[in-house]
């Protein structure tokens, strides 16, 4: 029987009999607008045209309505379906149904084009059942953007690659992504409730690795906050990604996208949210996004550029 992926049990049969839990009422500095207009429906139209699945609308972002009015969309290869069970991610969880799509990055290259876009995010699903964990498909979609629209800087945000030969990391890096992004989600103490499928040394010893294997390249990596941990676990967050070298830092508000999923410990407020970012710039990261609603592509392009420059008078 074929899956109905828009059923929440269907969507995720590993969380369908979790007791619920209740999702608190969002405060006012978290409220968003509804998603319209012709830019958000032009976004829509050719994503659809194309036959591309966004995070954006997977994950159930709060941002679509501003993101999407100004073209600005993240793709989301390898398929709709992962392979892990994170308790935070909206992403429908499973085996998935089908193999890469071999025409997929043409039509990723294709939408690119047709946006019109400077920056694109390319993100995925985890494919654990794929040897390479889609390694080559992440490097065959970075070319295929890159052959049609060569102006345009390319960030992906990966899987972790953790049941895969450590080599896969140099085919993605190899096809020289201007950005690479690998989110560590949240403090290590919480990996076995918000991540269990991942590990927190595995996934910073990734981002050490892509600076090893070209320095010029950036890094990136994002936490969610109001999960459950401490203000000295996010500053030893911040201290480990920079003894990894990692350039650029995002820290956002964990939203809970159904009763099944992990349950919001609070809301923090903005003024957190600016010491944070302050601390952070203070540690020595280049860029630093850290607001309620800061998601890893967020903004990616606008802070792309301020981080090249911050690179370039570091430099001077
Ligand atoms: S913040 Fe990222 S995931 Fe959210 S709508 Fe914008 S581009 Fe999409």
């Amino acid at each position: 029987m074929m899956r109905d992926l828009k059923i929440p049990a269907q969507r995720h049969p590993e969380k369908a009999r979790r007791q619920d839990n209740p999702q608190p009422k969002k405060p006012d500095w978290i409220r968003v607008k509804a998603p319209s207009g012709k830019g958000y429906e032009t976004t829509r139209d050719i994503m659809r045209d194309n036959g591309l699945v966004t995070v954006c609308e997977e994950a159930g972002c709060p941002n679509v309505g501003e993101c999407w009015s100004q073209g600005h969309a993240t793709m989301m290869i390898m398929g709709e379906v992962c392979t892990r069970a994170c308790t935070f991610c909206n992403i429908a969880t499973g085996k998935p149904p089908e193999d890469l799509d071999a025409f997929e990055p043409g039509r990723v290259a294709h939408a690119v084009e047709k946006l019109g876009l400077n920056h694109v995010v390319i993100t995925s699903v985890d494919r654990d059942d794929i040897t390479d964990g889609g390694a080559d498909h992440f490097a065959q979609t970075i070319r295929a953007v890159r052959h049609r629209s060569p102006d345009t800087t390319i960030e992906i945000l990966t899987p972790d690659f953790i049941k895969c030969d450590p080599s896969v990391l140099e085919t993605v890096v190899e096809a020289r992504p201007d950005v690479f992004n690998h989110n560590l989600e949240t403090v290590p103490g919480l990996y076995p409730e918000v991540r269990p499928g991942a590990r927190y040394f595995h996934s910073l010893r990734l981002l050490q690795r892509v600076k090893e294997l070209d320095p010029m390249m950036f890094t990136k990596s994002g936490i969610m906050v109001g999960l459950g941990e401490d203000r000295q676990s996010v500053m030893q967050v911040m201290e480990d990604m920079r003894a990894a070298d990692i350039d650029f830092l995002t820290i956002g508000q964990y939203l809970q996208p159904t009763p099944k999923h992990h349950a919001v410990d609070r809301f923090v407020h903005p003024d957190e949210f600016a010491a944070y970012e302050k601390a952070a710039y203070g540690k020595g990261f280049l860029m630093v996004s850290a607001t309620p609603l800061t998601r890893s592509s967020y903004h990616a392009g606008d802070d792309f550029a301020r981080m090249r420059s911050a690179r370039q008078a570091k430099m001077a």
